[in-house]
C-alpha cells in the first residue's frame, strides 16, 4: 500500500500532500511520498527530496 503521509521541507516550511501532489513538477494528486522521482526538488526553495522530513516527526 502506498505511504500517504505528508512531508515537510525544513527550509522553507512546503509541505507535500500526497493528496494534491505537486502538478507543477508533473507529480499527479495521489502521488505518494515514496513514489515521487528522486530528482524532484522543493517547488519553492528547491531542496532535494532526501532533505523532507516527515509530518509526523515534525508535528
Ligand atoms: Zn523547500
Amino acid at each position: 500500500m502506498a505511504d500517504m503521509e505528508k512531508y515537510v521541507c525544513p527550509i522553507c516550511g512546503y509541505v507535500y500532500d500526497p493528496a494534491v501532489g505537486d502538478p507543477d513538477s508533473g507529480i499527479p494528486p495521489g502521488t505518494s511520498y515514496d513514489d515521487i522521482p528522486d530528482d524532484w526538488h522543493c517547488p519553492y526553495c528547491g531542496a532535494t527530496k532526501n532533505s523532507m522530513m516527515s509530518f509526523a516527526s515534525v508535528c
